[in-house]
């Protein structure tokens, strides 16, 4: 059982290549999806692209590139899409992109796509001040950089009525990475999170509203990750954070190369995908180039993607 953290209400209010493989799913094509008291939506903000290799790990390129085409360089265009829960008066989001406080030479490296958090949150009949709370599963650049934006020299807040939650543990991760993690974890990002006077450290299980859930698992892809889980009316989903990033990592034994501790990553990824075939939750994909979220069902080899679902 978490602890729970209800706070007072707030204001109201470039893609990759298909595989083949994807063709054959059925598709459950409602828009928003509705979840107990909340209902969840999509902002599809941004894109980039990463090295096959540290999408895949140990897995061999003839097996992945089948899963998702490869560019000229070896790079696999992936989404950074963000989840939007809407529901007792606030607006939530889980992650934040990358956004656009990078150098000419990083959006190459990264063939970072345009920035459209505010056509996404129009879309939604929103604004930047409108988001209540951001959840970060972890304070990798590509997950909190795209909430700051650098106004007069300054990484300042994109969200300026929004509290960041993040787990103390991957915090202190951040604050201090390892050598592994030094890259990923981007400090002058991690320096305005601090300076915003807005974040929220958690330990462990915390209920942010009844039905949303933030839940430390997937320590082995960082120290303090976490996945936020939200669950009403017999329905559930999960946010699979960077421990199931996409419909290519349902093997367990398919971890990504960032991960820390790969056997920590496959326990907790066992787990997951237990809860997920026996209580029919669906899972959502923080970086799958095509699928949003999806119902997953045992196949021949591993547990495969059963029933998509738009969000
Ligand atoms: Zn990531």
């Amino acid at each position: 059982m978490c602890q729970a953290l209800f706070l007072p209400p707030g204001p109201s209010g470039g893609r990759a290549c298909r595989a083949r493989f994807f063709f054959l799913l059925n598709v459950d094509v409602s828009l928003m999806l509705a979840i107990g008291e909340y209902t969840l939506q999509t902002l599809d903000v941004q894109y980039f692209s990463l090295d096959g290799g540290s999408i895949f790990g140990v897995v061999p390129k003839v097996l992945w590139e089948k899963m998702i085409a490869p560019d000229h360089l070896n790079r696999v265009r992936l989404s950074m899409r963000v989840l939007l829960i809407r529901g007792k008066g606030r607006n939530i989001l889980v992650d934040a992109a990358m956004g656009t406080a990078w150098s000419e030479k990083m959006k190459q490296i990264y063939d970072l796509s345009e920035w459209r958090l505010d056509e996404e949150l129009q879309r939604a009949d929103l604004k930047r001040r409108d988001i209540t709370d951001v959840v970060f599963t972890h304070l990798h650049f590509d997950h909190v950089a795209g909430a700051f934006e650098e106004r007069d020299g300054r990484l300042v807040s994109v969200f300026p009525n929004a509290r960041f939650y993040v787990q103390r543990k991957n915090y202190e991760a951040a604050s201090r990475p390892n050598m592994k993690e030094k890259s990923s974890y981007v400090f002058p990002f991690i320096e305005a999170l601090e300076k915003s006077g807005s974040m929220e450290l958690i330990d462990g299980c915390v209920e942010l509203l009844p039905g949303v859930e933030m839940i430390l698992r997937g320590n082995g892809h960082t120290a303090g990750h976490q996945l936020v889980r939200i669950t009403g009316n017999d329905k559930t989903l999960v946010h699979g954070g960077d421990l199931i990033p996409s419909s290519a990592h349902l093997a367990v034994t398919r971890g990504l190369a960032f991960d820390i501790a790969p056997l920590e990553v496959i326990r907790d990824k066992i787990a997951l995908l237990n809860d997920l075939l026996e209580k029919r939750w669906l899972l959502y994909f923080a970086h799958d180039p095509f699928i949003e979220a999806a119902t997953v069902r045992r196949g021949e080899k591993h547990v495969v993607v059963d029933k998509m679902v738009k969000v």
